[in-house]
């Protein structure tokens, strides 16, 4: 298959962890006789220094014509005096505004050998195995009016809807249930808020497109709960923008480190931009000692998502497991008589596991 990414490394560590998806993509391309043709982009801080803009034209031009896009991350000390518009951060709003991604996809996995670097008991958290599916564009961050009223003495934000997009990311949720374990769980408020039973009945009506996925609603407080006393119940959590928000962030601690953490944000025609969740650490960025593990993660997910490439990032999944279960980690991360590893070597170590793997279980000879 013949693939365009658009690479957007970004700032701080971003363009470090840039270089090892650009690795693993070569390692994939040759096991499995592919071409990505690759195309290097501005954007955040970079772009600003570069074009004196957060998001130049031509990058998200680049980005609409392309099959997937891969961002490293923005941001850092150097731009965080600079007015609202000229802030790195306004790059990414305006990229995926302007891509019209709306769907949120962060799935949450637990590492065998990193299970005592969560914060929950081992016992609790292992087998955690779940994809979190956030409305991006709507809700309560988008809604007219939100402003102080009344010499700021009341205050108002709007938590608005339309059918078309509550319909949307509920399908998306179904999608992700029906390529997973087929179980999905609908978070809302419909014991309070209006918006939330209108969500309800959309899941409802739609679940009968989807007879093969098992449907279960659950308030977002009772959400919040199960998370952290029995997250491995969970498969695909479809909610909107404000839960899913913090849901996902609290989801994100389960694992022990935000170095581990693929996302995606995609689109009803299959374009997605793929990111980890960390951002640009500029405490270590050029130490060369960044945790690649989230942005090969995110590479995964993009072969899987928008490349139709599932078996190809299943070998890139279970490669870095299998550096794990090796002991092989990096600063950020500890495995009791493992070996500590620069960003360069734990990539290499991957790759190693990944072709490897390939050789033994003659996955890739199919495609030769
Ligand atoms: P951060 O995620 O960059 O860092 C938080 C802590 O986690 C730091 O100690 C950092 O060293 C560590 N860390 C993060 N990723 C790591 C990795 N891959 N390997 C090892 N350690 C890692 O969050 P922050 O410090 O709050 O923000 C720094 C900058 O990043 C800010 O400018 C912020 O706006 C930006 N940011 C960008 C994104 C994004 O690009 N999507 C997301 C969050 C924050």
């Amino acid at each position: 298959m013949e693939k365009k990414i658009v690479l957007l490394p970004g700032d701080g560590i971003g363009k470090e962890i840039m270089e090892s998806a650009k690795k693993v993509l070569a390692a994939i391309e040759s096991e499995y006789h592919h071409r990505f043709i690759l195309q290097e982009c501005a954007i955040g801080g970079d772009a600003l220094d570069r074009y004196g803009v957060p998001l130049p034209d031509d990058t998200l031009h680049a980005c609409n014509e392309a099959d997937a896009v891969l961002l490293g991350s923005v941001g850092g000390p150097k731009w965080d005096n600079q007015p609202p518009e000229f802030r790195p951060e306004k790059g990414l709003l305006g990229i995926r505004k302007g891509l019209g991604l709306f769907a949120n996809l962060r799935p949450v996995k637990t590492f065998p050998a990193l299970l005592h670097a969560s914060p929950l008991k081992e016992e609790i958290v292992k087998d955690s195995d779940m994809m979190i599916v956030r409305e991006l564009t709507g809700g309560l961050y988008f809604g007219e009016p939100s402003e102080r009223r009344n010499n700021g003495e009341d205050v108002v934000d709007t938590l608005a809807y339309s059918r078309h997009e509550i319909e949307r990311i509920v399908e998306k949720g179904f999608e992700s249930a029906q390529i997973r374990n087929k179980h999905l769980t609908s978070v809302d408020k419909a014991n309070v808020l209006e918006s939330s039973r209108v969500w309800r009945e959309i899941v409802n009506e739609k679940a009968t497109d989807y007879p093969d996925v098992k449907v279960e609603h659950l308030l977002v407080d009772a959400a919040a709960m199960k998370l952290i006393t029995n997250p491995s119940g969970f498969d695909v959590v479809v909610t909107e923008n404000l839960f899913g928000d913090i849901l996902s962030d609290e989801a994100s601690v389960l694992t022990g480190s935000l170095g581990m953490l693929p996302s995606a944000s995609v689109r009803t025609d299959g374009l997605g931009m793929y990111e980890p969740v960390h951002g640009s650490a500029p405490d270590i960025a050029g130490k060369g000692i960044a945790n690649p593990i989230g942005m090969i993660l995110s590479t995964a997910l993009m072969l899987e998502y928008s490349l139709g490439m599932q078996e190809e990032a299943k070998a890139i999944e279970s490669a870095v497991m299998d550096c794990l279960e090796q002991g092989y980690h990096t600063a950020d991360l500890k495995i009791k008589d493992g070996k500590q590893m620069s960003t360069d070597e734990i990539t290499e170590a991957i790759i190693e596991n990944l072709t490897t793997k390939c050789i033994s279980d003659s996955i890739c000879s199919s495609y030769v």
